[in-house]
Parts: C-alpha cells; sequence; structure tokens
C-alpha cells in the first residue's frame, strides 16, 4: 500500500485516523490515506488565519506572490505525468485524459501567477471638495474549498491559483474519494517555497471534515464544487460562520443538433460531452435534443461511435473509457438506467452492467422520446445518453430549457442568425456552439439555477477573492466644522 498524508501549516503530518483508497479499476485496496477530522481541520483553519494577517505572505508584494505562483505552475508541468498517474491510478479517470489535462493545470496557475500584480484597487470621484476617497482591494480572508472526488487537481487549481492571486491564504479538502493526487501536489506546494500556513491540504469524510471545515469560525469564504444535495449542508453551515459562497454544482446539460449541423463533428462532440471522462463531468452534455428529420441517422452514426470505444484499464494510453470512480458511483448509475427503463425509455446500445472486477460501465444510449423519463431530469454523473427529438426551434429550445440545472449546453448548426437567438435563449453559464467540453483558464466557467452561483477561470474569479475597504482621508487643515451633521 502506498502511504500519503496531508499538509497542514508546512507540515506533512498523519492525520487523526487513517483510511484505505480503492482502485476503481481492480476494486482493491491500494493506498493508505489520513482522514482529517475537527482537531486537524481547526488546527488548518488557525495556521491559515496566521499565514494571512502575520507570516511572510502577509508582508509579500503582490509580485513576489505572483512569482512563487509561477515556480508552483513549472513544478506542475514538470511532475505533470506523475500527478496523472495517481490521479488515474485513485480515479479510475483514463491516462490520456489526466496527463492532458494536468499539463494545462500548469497553465491555470502560470494565468493566475499573471493577475496577482493586476488586481487594482480605484479611486472614487468623490462629491466632497476636501476629501479623497479610494478603494483598495484586500485578499477576502481564509478560504475554505471543498471539491469533489473527479478531477481534483484541475478543480482545486481553479480555486487555488486566484485565492493565491488575490493574496489569500486557504485550507483545501481533497475528496474521501481519490484524493492521494491532491495531497501529492501538496509537496509542489512545499518546494515551490509558499510560507507555512498559506495553503493547506487535508482530506477526510464529507459530514465530519468538510462540515466542521465549512462552518469553521476563521473561514471567510467556502468555494464548493460537488452536488446539489451537498451544496445545501454548505450553506446551511455557512449560516453559523456567515461565510459567503461560491457554488460549482451539477448538470443535466442539453445537447442540441439541427439537420443543417455536420453531423460527423455533432456526433464526435457529443462522444466527448458524455462519453469522456466516463461521464463523470459536470458539463457532460447528457441530453441530446435532436432534431426529428435526422434522429434515425444521428442515432445510427452515434450507436457506431459509441459500440466502437475502447474500454479497458484506464493506465493504457489507448483505454477511451475507463471504470466509474466507485462501486457506489456504478450503484448509482444501474439504478437510475433501471428506473428509466421501467419508465418506457427504449435501449440504443450499452446498458448492461460487465461481470468481472472494477467499477464499469458502457457507454450507453437511451431513447427517451414520448417518455417520461427520470433520466432526462436526474443527473448520472456517468456515460448515459438521454434522447429527444424535436420539430421547430422554439421546441428545442423549450426542451434544453426544461431543467433546474443549467451549467453548459450545446448546439451544432450552420445557421448564424439560428445560433445567436439560442446562445440568448438557453438558460446556461456556458454555450457551447459547434463544439463541446472546451475550457481555458481565461473563460469563466459556472453555472445558473441548481448548477450554483459564482464563476471559476478569468479575471472575475481573482476578483470575487477579494473585499473592498473604502478609506476616506480629509484634505483639509480646517477645523472639522458642525460635528452633529454627517458630512
Ligand atoms: P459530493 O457533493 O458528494 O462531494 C463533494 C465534496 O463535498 C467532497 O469533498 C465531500 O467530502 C464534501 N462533502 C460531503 N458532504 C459534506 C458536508 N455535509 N459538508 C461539507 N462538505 C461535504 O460530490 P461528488 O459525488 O464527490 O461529485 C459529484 C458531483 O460534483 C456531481 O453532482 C457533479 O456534477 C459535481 N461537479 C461539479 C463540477 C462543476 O464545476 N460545476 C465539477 C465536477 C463535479
Amino acid at each position: 500500500m502506498q502511504r500519503f498524508q496531508y499538509y497542514i501549516d508546512g507540515q506533512f503530518l498523519d492525520g487523526e485516523a487513517r483510511f484505505p483508497s480503492v482502485d476503481p479499476a481492480t476494486g482493491k485496496e491500494w493506498a493508505d490515506l489520513p482522514e482529517a477530522r475537527e482537531g486537524d481541520v481547526d488546527r488548518a483553519a488557525n495556521a491559515a488565519e496566521q499565514a494571512l494577517y502575520n507570516g511572510a505572505w502577509s508582508k509579500m508584494t503582490a509580485t513576489q506572490r505572483g512569482k512563487l505562483i509561477y515556480r508552483l505552475a513549472d513544478l506542475v508541468a514538470a511532475n505533470a505525468q506523475k500527478l496523472a498517474e495517481l490521479e488515474t491510478r485513485d480515479t479510475g479517470k483514463i491516462i490520456r485524459e489526466t496527463s492532458a489535462q494536468i499539463a494545462y493545470v500548469a497553465d491555470y496557475y502560470r494565468y493566475y501567477a499573471g493577475i496577482a500584480d493586476k488586481i487594482e484597487g480605484s479611486y472614487l470621484p468623490i462629491d466632497k471638495p476636501d476629501m479623497d476617497v479610494w478603494l483598495r482591494r484586500e485578499p477576502i480572508g481564509v478560504v475554505a474549498m471543498v471539491v469533489p472526488w473527479n478531477s481534483q487537481l484541475f478543480l482545486s487549481a481553479v480555486k487555488i491559483g486566484p485565492a493565491l492571486a488575490a493574496g489569500c491564504t486557504m485550507v483545501v479538502k481533497a475528496s474521501e474519494d481519490g484524493p492521494a493526487p491532491l495531497l501529492e501536489f501538496a509537496r509542489l506546494i512545499h518546494e515551490a517555497g509558499f510560507p507555512a500556513g498559506v495553503v493547506n491540504i487535508i482530506t477526510g469524510f464529507g459530514a465530519s471534515c468538510g462540515a466542521a471545515l465549512s462552518r469553521h469560525p476563521k473561514v471567510a469564504h467556502v468555494a464548493f464544487t460537488g452536488g446539489p444535495e451537498t451544496a445545501r449542508h454548505i450553506v446551511r453551515n455557512s449560516a453559523e460562520n456567515l461565510a459567503s459562497t461560491s457554488l460549482e454544482l451539477g448538470g443535466k446539460s442539453p445537447f442540441i443538433v439541427f439537420a443543417d449541423a455536420d453531423l460527423e463533428s455533432a456526433a464526435n462532440a457529443q462522444v466527448a460531452g458524455i462519453f469522456a471522462a466516463t461521464g463523470q463531468s459536470c458539463v457532460a452534455g447528457s441530453r441530446l435534443i435532436v432534431e426529428r428529420s435526422i434522429k434515425d441517422e444521428f442515432l445510427t452514426l452515434l450507436k457506431g461511435k459509441a459500440e466502437a470505444i475502447r474500454i479497458g484499464a484506464p493506465l493504457d494510453m489507448a483505454t477511451e473509457v475507463g471504470p466509474l470512480a466507485t462501486r457506489r458511483q456504478q450503484e448509482h448509475i444501474a439504478a437510475l438506467l433501471d428506473k428509466s427503463l421501467q419508465s418506457g425509455a427504449r435501449l440504443v446500445t450499452g446498458g448492461h452492467r460487465p461481470g468481472g472486477e472494477g467499477y464499469y460501465f458502457p457507454p450507453t444510449i437511451l431513447d427517451c422520446d414520448g417518455v417520461n423519463s427520470p433520466s432526462l431530469v436526474n443527473e448520472f454523473f456517468g456515460p448515459v445518453l438521454s434522447v429527444v427529438s424535436f420539430e421547430t426551434e422554439s421546441e428545442a429550445l423549450a426542451l434544453a430549457n426544461d431543467t433546474q440545472y443549467g451549467l453548459a449546453s450545446g448546439v451544432f448548426t450552420q445557421n448564424l442568425t439560428r445560433a445567436h437567438r439560442l446562445m440568448k435563449g438557453i438558460r446556461a453559464g456556458i454555450v457551447w456552439v459547434n463544439t463541446y467540453r472546451a475550457v481555458s483558464p481565461i473563460a469563466p466557467f459556472g453555472g445558473f439555477g441548481l448548477s450554483g452561483h459564482g464563476r471559476e477561470g478569468g479575471m472575475a474569479a481573482a476578483l470575487d477573492y477579494t473585499r473592498t475597504k473604502t478609506i476616506w482621508l480629509r484634505t483639509s487643515d480646517d477645523p472639522i466644522p458642525d460635528p452633529f451633521v454627517m458630512r
């Protein structure tokens, strides 16, 4: 068993308790992990507060902070392959994807390194002749970051990068499932030379560690990625410390294909949208909304592509779909699929959980036309696509917006004016036109409705980790006039 420690106040520690991590490709335990409970959460939050107000970090210039983040970016790039192998081992996400994604994580840190000394205050044109008034932008405080099991290095980078640029200190709680890569990443934080307490990385269970962290009195902001049910716990916890929250949650994202689209390209994008990452992606385009006249042709194309997907060991570079991350996830998908079939949804391909070891599930397509299928409403977070068809553009838009979520969406058409109408009409934080599942550190990312609030990526994300302070300076040497009148 490989052994991991977590990182508090610049020290690597064993934790209050230990628990095992399971390799999803074999179902066997492979790593021994530290479990943080309330005591460790408290130490980490106190260390972050000390670093924020008293340590070397609090005295650094923004440019010096940026240089440290650049160093971290270089270390991530240099260690990308090792981190990718760990993430693949611990979560089952295929090596093809983790190697590319983690190499790109270095660019996220680089982007925010550059932003560190571009966060500016402002001078206000105040309506009083003897006053100078300006706004300082200061770090929001100690940030709690709670991330889910999929893509932990990426989903933490979109929080850690902007928070460091803004000068915050933080406690990052890795998911209890697949935390090994994030615990290993702590070594790079240490090597980059961040002062003790600036970034603390722990792992533990949601109801104990996650809850203790999100309601901790020293925490000013909670940046959360995960499911809506957990988000409700986080928001309730924030009633105690009155921390602000940013919530990046799940989705049931529509993928609309019109008859005039380039169908080959749309089918490839749909495969990327629902079968990449074995469907365990918050932006999964899990509802295909296809024009009726091309439904059969498009489904035949898609079925062929789904059945040609190479399912296999996640560490094999040739594998395209690996195992799901946990048995819990495999059982959830199987149960929701059963309910959908009972409601009348028709299996186009896939659906049968293979025997043998590992948490595998095949690429699955469900024809849900004319059926009130739960698969159209609930998130599988797995490789299952639900299909409905439409006749008119307004029908397509109504189907796209028929969800409580609103994270992502895709539109495939060659008609420019129609594409513009849909961009405006779709209620989601991201609209991809003739593409899908593209991300960049420069482009904000986040949802509407049950998909949460707040944006990650872009300059705005760094500003969200700041708070303003209003400074009033009187420039007159005359005595203050009437003290009983507010000026
Ligand atoms: P989850 O909500 O179960 O867990 C996420 C994190 O919250 C874990 O670290 C967990 O330990 C912690 N947690 C659980 N209970 C808690 C509590 N009471 N208080 C505080 N923390 C608690 O999510 P998951 O199953 O790990 O991940 C899947 C979900 O994440 C899906 O819904 C998916 O769509 C969503 N997701 C969203 C995005 C996005 O950017 N929008 C990205 C990836 C995943």
